[in-house]
């Protein structure tokens, strides 16, 4: 099995103590790649050393609408600069957040065209977080020329879900789906073709319901796998095959035969 964990914090202080054993307990456990997106600028050296030797490690470079206070105006620049040098797999983590009233959401705004911007010049697919703010977002797609991307962590309608899919994007799916409460989420699942799904972790964040309260690891994947292959009454070995090749066709990375 080779699971493809689309979205997940490795790079984060939460794994400074063990991350080269959260990462062997992933590849133990099937999950043979990760994408990893940053969240602001000053992330962006250790994050692209840490994948630098791995094929199987996939960075990509942002400035995450959570953290608008940390950014500067330079750091468009010095993204776009990033990019054309380290050749990140995305631009991400990006995005609107409209849950958190504190976020300045002109601003958010701005970070997020900016962003967008050095995607379509680069041609490269995005890394979105969407919170309360999908309509907004989507309307925003629309002007750029862009290459689809992921909308991290979808808890959607089914309506949204399906204007991502028709400008290329796949939705993410992660431990909430573990939870019998997911029920919206769950529906989702079962309702959107396994083409528009993949999988995700968030890491160290929203973890599985074995792992309730503690920190959510990249190793925990098989369990979002086999909550969605459950629901959808298929064998996990096909969905793990389906969503990890959804990944890497976002990403344009040449399908892999098993190592
Ligand atoms: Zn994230």
């Amino acid at each position: 099995m080779q699971l493809f964990d689309t979205h997940c914090h490795l790079d984060v202080a939460a794994f400074d103590a063990d991350r080269r054993e959260v990462l062997q307990a992933s590849r133990a456990a099937g999950v043979a790649d990760l994408l990893i997106p940053a969240v602001q600028r000053s992330t962006w050296p250790a994050l692209l050393a840490f994948c630098a030797n791995d094929t199987h490690l996939h960075p990509a470079l942002g400035m995450h609408p959570v953290y608008l206070e940390r950014h500067q105006p330079s750091d468009v620049r010095a993204l776009s600069d990033a990019v054309a040098t380290a050749r990140p797999v995305a631009i991400g983590e990006i995005g609107l957040d409209w849950h958190i009233e504190s976020l300045d959401r002109e601003r958010q705004q701005r970070l997020l065209e900016d962003q967008l911007a050095i995607a379509e010049a680069y041609a490269l697919p995005v890394v979105l977080h969407v919170r309360k703010a999908h309509d907004a977002i989507l309307n925003t797609l629309k002007r750029f020329r862009l290459n689809g991307g992921f909308c991290h962590a979808f808890n959607g309608s089914i309506d949204q879900a399906h204007r991502y899919l028709a400008m290329g994007f796949r939705l993410g799916f992660g431990g909430m789906l573990t939870f019998e409460r997911s029920r919206h989420l769950r529906r989702l699942a079962v309702e959107l073709p396994l083409d528009a799904i993949v999988l995700e972790t968030d890491a160290p964040d929203m973890t599985v319901a074995s792992h309730r309260f503690e920190r959510n690891s990249p190793a925990y994947l098989p369990e979002v796998l086999h909550s969605l292959a459950q629901l959808r009454e298929l064998p996990a070995e096909e969905v793990a095959e389906h969503t990890s090749a959804n990944a890497r066709k976002v990403l344009d990375l040449a399908s892999e035969s098993a190592e």
